[in-house]
């Protein structure tokens, strides 16, 4: 076990936790609510680091990111463990389980995602399957150590973390898909025994020092309110217009049973998103097709995806090749 880093040492041998907004204080011999980090007589020690509970190779449209080097492959990696707990989750075996773990040292798996890049042309790695934010000691040396070979670092995240530490990986990081589940504190609270207010700073920070896409899931009756979808659409315009979002359908996992979204309400979250931002898509719904790229200015189709097979048709050296437009997409 590893010392953790972003915590302070209280009396009586309890520590405190800055890592995320949990801010956990931890009794020695318990963990934190992310079950990711442990008070060891005194000291907060990781219990992730090193230890992989999944790997593979995805396209990178998977992760979903749409406008960071399409049609490509990523080298994609997680841990355990997780810093929400949302009744809907859709890696609970993962975050809330015990999966099997192997252990993998920064070097070793940035050895590992040197041979995806020889073998498959892989980008980079994406931290993803799990929390990366709760795996942040390791992510932070793999991610130096693949910068260092010319990879690209991909974080796939709830967004949940402090300040301090954000703006120490972020100069790592190349691109982030950050979940903005809803547009409430509420449904933070009551469903993932979270916080919005810290998510969306993270966003107002990265999205002006790497590349980011923001992922929305509509859940039925939770977070499907036009007005909550108008208020969340209305921020990212504020901030870019040009931020891709991704709506996503919900299936009923882990503790909640409620039904599929609606095909109807994710075609109107769209329609709402399109009058302010320039990219929106829909995901987890192959029947809609709303998973192409057009140009905002004259609608040429830039980039056509069926399932995950991804390719560019109206772009060259990332300008419309109708038009003319440049678009706002990273390769
Ligand atoms: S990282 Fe884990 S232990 Fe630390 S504050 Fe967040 S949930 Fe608690």
């Amino acid at each position: 076990m590893q010392e953790a880093r972003f915590y302070e040492k209280l009396e009586g041998g309890r520590v405190w936790c800055h890592l995320c907004p949990q801010s956990c204080r931890i009794s020695p011999g318990h963990v934190g609510f992310c079950r990711a980090r442990k008070n060891e007589g005194g000291v907060l020690c990781t219990l992730n680091y090193g230890r992989i509970s999944a790997w593979g190779i995805d396209p990178i449209e998977k992760k979903p990111l749409y406008h960071f080097y399409p049609g490509t492959q990523i080298f994609s990696v997680g841990t355990f463990g997780c810093n929400f707990h949302c009744g809907f989750c859709q890696n609970w075996q993962i975050a809330h389980g015990e999966p099997l773990t192997q252990t993998c040292s920064p070097a070793e798996l940035v050895e590992i995602a040197c041979r995806a890049e020889e073998r498959s042309g892989s980008i980079g790695i994406a931290y993803t399957y799990s929390e990366p934010m709760i795996w942040y000691e390791y992510v932070c040396d793999a991610a130096k150590l693949a910068r260092e070979k010319g990879l690209k670092n991909v974080l796939v995240t709830n967004g949940s973390v402090e300040e301090e530490p954000l703006r120490e990986l972020l100069p790592y990081v190349d691109a982030m898909n950050i979940d903005v589940k809803a547009f409430t504190e509420d449904f933070y609270r009551e469903i993932c025994r979270g916080k919005l207010g810290p998510v969306l700073r993270t966003v107002e920070i990265a999205y002006s020092r790497c590349h980011v896409e923001i992922t929305n899931l509509i859940v039925p009756t939770k977070n499907d309110a036009e007005g909550e979808i108008a208020a969340l659409v209305d921020w990212i315009a504020s901030l870019d217009p040009a931020i891709p979002l991704h709506f996503s359908r919900y299936f009923p996992q882990y503790r909640f049973n409620l039904p599929p979204t609606p095909l109807a309400t994710l075609k109107k979250a769209r329609e709402i998103a399109l009058k302010k931002l320039k990219y929106v898509y829909i995901g987890n719904a192959p029947e809609l097709g709303e998973d192409d790229t057009f140009c905002p200015n004259c609608r040429n189709l830039l980039i056509e995806r069926t399932g995950y097979r991804t390719t560019v048709t109206g772009l060259r050296e990332r300008r419309c090749t109708q038009c003319g437009r440049e678009i706002e997409i990273v390769n």
